[in-house]
């Protein structure tokens, strides 16, 4: 594939600031991957950026942003020898060092030098050494890009759920439809557990319902729904796991609230810096609850995400509402933003914009 000499590039400016800027597409640099962008994903962190107007540490305005992604090699820097111009990659948004306690550990997602690649509504992006390394698969044939775009927000879920290591068959409660929300119900399904789901927004009941979820509960936006979701649990005792998807601490504390005795909270929505949540100290201890947090994926999580996007474990599509082109990413936030869409696929080539 020759390379064109200009490129478009989205850069996030401020809170609700994005601009489309033309510029040189870059020559890698030896050990670098310049990957042409076939498909990236938007995803509620692409959200929580834009009207923050970026992320203390990871996204510094201006700057390209996007994460989840899939393309295929342009050009491979001196050096390169697992990949070639040509190959359809998946690119992870993080690389670990391999050598930290946490590493060391497999707890690469705790790696105390964690890079990360943002950058994914682009048409080029290159891909830095240490990704090159460790963090960019081979996409599967046949599967399409922008379904292999998700293998970033499932890589996450498979972690969460290795986390949490539920027994077979448990009564599950997954708290918050957005697409991760959604994600859970689909391989908790998958699994074999019985999963309900909680939202307030029908459309996202019916999706968690196509995706396998047995039971839906219409929640309230304020989130004080722990008497009516408790008795929709086993026996009216509660759920046997429950896992927090919104990142919010009422639903924090909603999840705690309606486990019942012995049950495991994954709370793995991220709530903003600074917030807490009460915790019934009785009910922890006596009813012997597992708190567990989790955070972002691991290698090995996002290997095996690829495997069962390939595999078709469940309907992927179901997650993809729209698509459009790099010029169409503001409205597609935007549109997330009204929980209309769930996600787009934003695609360079895309005739919509
Ligand atoms: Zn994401
Ligand atoms: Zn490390």
């Amino acid at each position: 594939m020759a390379k064109p000499p200009m490129q478009q590039t989205l850069f996030l400016l401020g809170p609700g600031q994005v601009e489309l800027r033309r510029h040189k597409v870059p020559e890698p640099r030896p050990g670098e991957l310049l990957v042409a962008i076939r498909a990236a994903t938007t995803c509620g962190t692409d959200l929580k950026v834009f009207k923050r107007g970026g992320h203390p540490r990871m996204l510094v305005v201006p700057t390209p942003f996007g994460h989840e992604m899939s393309g295929v090699v342009v050009h491979a820097g001196d050096g390169v020898e697992a990949w070639k111009p040509n190959d359809e990659v998946i690119v992870s948004n993080s690389a670990p060092c391999g050598v930290c306690d946490f590493c060391a550990r497999a707890r690469e997602n705790l790696c105390r030098d964690l890079h990360y690649l943002n950058g994914a509504f682009s048409e080029y992006v290159i891909v830095p050494r240490r990704f090159v390394a460790r963090s960019v698969h081979r996409k599967p044939q046949g599967l399409p890009f922008e379904i292999a775009a998700l293998s970033e927000p499932l890589a996450c879920v498979v972690h969460g759920l290795e986390a949490a290591s539920l027994p077979p068959r448990s009564d599950a409660l997954v708290i918050g439809g957005g697409p991760i929300g959604l994600l859970f119900v689909a391989m908790l399904a998958a699994e074999g557990h019985s999963v309900t789901l909680a939202d307030p927004h029908e459309s996202r009941l019916d999706t968690g319902k196509a995706l396998g979820a047995s039971q839906t509960f219409a929640a309230r936006r304020d989130g004080h729904d722990t008497q009516r979701l408790r008795v929709l649990g086993g026996s009216g005792e509660g759920f046997d796991a429950v896992i927090e998807a919104t990142g919010s601490p009422a639903a924090w504390e909603t999840g705690i609230g309606v486990v019942r005795t012995g049950g495991s909270v994954l709370l793995f929505g991220g709530c903003a810096q600074g917030t807490s949540v009460a915790l019934d100290t009785h009910l922890a201890h006596y009813s012997e609850l597992t708190l567990r947090g989790a955070y972002h994926h691991r290698p090995a999580t996002f290997a095996r995400a690829v495997d069962l996007l390939a595999r078709g474990v469940f309907d992927a599509r179901l997650l993809i509402t729209n698509r459009c082109n790099l010029g169409g990413v503001e409205g597609a936030l935007r549109s997330m933003d009204r929980r209309e869409a769930l996600k787009f696929a934003v695609m360079p080539s895309c005739p919509v914009r």
